[in-house]
C-alpha cells in the first residue's frame, strides 16, 4: 500500500478529527460545538446568499467578512486575514512564517493539530511540557526557536494564560512569530489582540465555529500587523484564492456583526460550564479551572476510558484522549443545561 504516494504523506500521521457519529442520536459533548444555533441574521444571510449569484466565483478579499471584523474589533482591514476555518488559516500560517532551520514551539499537551501541520509542511518542532498544574510555563516559551503557537485557552485542559504572560511571550520572541490561537477566548480568556499594535510578531486566530455556533461554515481569521497578514495571503493566493464561498462570506460577516447575540449565547455557556463543573466536583471529579466552552474532568471513583465507553453507551458522547498526563480525564463540551443534566444523571447512574 502506500504506493504513489509521496514520501512525505508516507510518514504523516493525520489529525484524527472528534467523532460525528451517525448510527443513532447522540448527546454531543465531545467536539466543542456551541449548544445554541447561530444568529438569525447569519442564517437569513446565508439564505440570501443562495441564488443566481453562484454562478460567479466568491470575493476572493472576503471584504464583507474583513470589514465586520475591523468594525467590531477596531482595527484595520489590513490587519485581517480570512480563511476556510482556522484551521485552514492556522495550516497556511506554517508555510507563512515557519523555516526548517530552527523548531518552532508548544505546549506538549495542546491542539493535536499543530504537530500535524509541522509534519506536513516539514518544519521541526519542540514541545515545552505543560507545568504540573497544567498551565503554559512562560520561562520555557523563551528558548530559542523558529515560532511560538500558543492556543489560549488551551485545549483540551481549558486553562488560559493572563494577557500579561502573552505579553512576556511576544516580547521574548520579537526574532520569531508568535500565534495565539484564540479558538476559546470568547468564553472567558483574556485576548491578545491589543498585542498586534504593539508586537509585529504577535498574531490572533479566530473562528467562528466556538462562540457563533458556525462550525458547519467553515470560517476562521487572524489578526497582526500588516507584514503577517500579507505573508497569509501570499500562501493563500499560491494555493486557492477562493477559500470561502458566498454562503460563508455572507453568513460570516452578519454573525460577526451581531454582537449582541453572540453574548448572550457565551454568557448562557459560561453560567452552564460553572454550574456544571460544580456538579461534577461534588461527584468526585477533579476539574480544570475552564475559560473555554468544555470542562476537563477526572473522574476519581472510575477509569476515565471505561467511563466514556459506559457514557457513549447511554448516549452521551464526550471525548478521551490516550496520551500520557491526561488519560485520567474527559474533556466534556458544554451544552445546553438540559443536555448536561442528561450527562450528570448518566454518570450518576454509572457511578451508583
Ligand atoms: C476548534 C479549534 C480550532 C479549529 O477551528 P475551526 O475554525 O473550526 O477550524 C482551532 N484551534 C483550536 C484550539 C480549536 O479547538
Amino acid at each position: 500500500m502506500k504506493k504513489y504516494w509521496s514520501n512525505r504523506i508516507k510518514e504523516l500521521e493525520a489529525y484524527v478529527p472528534g467523532e460525528q457519529p451517525k448510527d443513532r442520536r447522540y448527546i454531543k459533548l465531545n467536539t466543542n460545538e456551541n449548544p445554541y444555533p447561530p444568529s438569525p441574521k447569519a442564517v437569513e444571510a446565508m439564505q440570501g446568499a443562495i441564488g443566481d449569484e453562484m454562478r460567479l466565483y466568491p470575493d476572493p478579499e472576503c471584504s464583507a467578512v474583513v470589514e465586520a471584523i475591523a468594525q467590531r474589533f477596531g482595527i484595520k482591514k489590513e490587519q485581517i486575514f480570512v480563511g476556510n476555518g482556522s484551521d485552514e488559516v492556522l495550516a497556511m500560517c506554517f508555510p507563512a512564517f515557519f523555516d526548517g532551520d530552527k523548531p518552532i514551539l508548544f505546549p506538549d499537551i495542546t491542539y493535536s493539530f499543530y504537530p500535524v501541520y509541522a509534519d506536513l509542511y516539514q518544519v521541526p518542532y519542540e514541545t515545552v511540557p505543560l507545568s504540573e498544574d497544567f498551565t503554559v510555563p512562560v520561562d520555557k516559551m523563551l528558548q530559542p526557536n523558529g515560532g511560538v503557537i500558543i492556543a489560549n485557552p488551551n485545549a483540551p485542559t481549558g486553562i488560559a494564560l493572563p494577557l500579561e504572560a502573552i505579553e512576556r511571550i511576544a516580547a521574548g520572541n520579537l526574532d520569531s512569530v508568535v500565534i495565539v490561537d484564540e479558538a476559546y477566548v470568547d468564553f472567558g480568556g483574556e485576548s491578545a489582540l491589543p498585542l498586534i499594535n504593539k508586537y509585529p510578531n504577535v498574531l490572533v486566530v479566530r473562528t467562528t465555529s466556538k462562540a457563533y455556533s458556525l462550525a458547519g461554515l467553515r470560517v476562521g481569521w487572524a489578526m497582526g500587523n500588516e507584514n503577517l497578514i500579507s505573508a497569509l495571503n501570499t500562501v493563500k493566493n499560491s494555493i486557492n484564492s477562493y477559500t470561502l464561498d458566498r454562503v460563508a462570506i455572507a453568513g460570516g460577516a452578519a454573525a460577526i456583526a451581531d454582537e449582541a447575540y453572540f453574548k448572550a449565547c457565551c454568557d448562557k455557556v459560561i453560567a452552564t460550564r460553572e454550574r456544571s463543573i460544580a456538579a461534577l466536583t461534588e461527584l468526585g471529579f477533579r476539574c480544570l479551572p475552564s475559560s473555554a466552552n468544555f470542562i476537563f474532568a477526572g473522574p476519581s471513583a472510575i477509569a476515565a476510558d471505561e467511563l466514556f465507553v459506559k457514557l457513549r453507551e447511554k448516549g452521551v458522547l464526550v471525548r478521551y484522549f490516550k496520551k500520557p498526563r491526561i488519560n485520567g480525564f474527559l474533556r466534556i463540551s458544554v451544552g445546553t443545561d438540559e443536555e448536561m443534566n442528561v450527562l450528570l444523571a448518566a454518570i450518576k447512574g454509572i457511578l451508583g
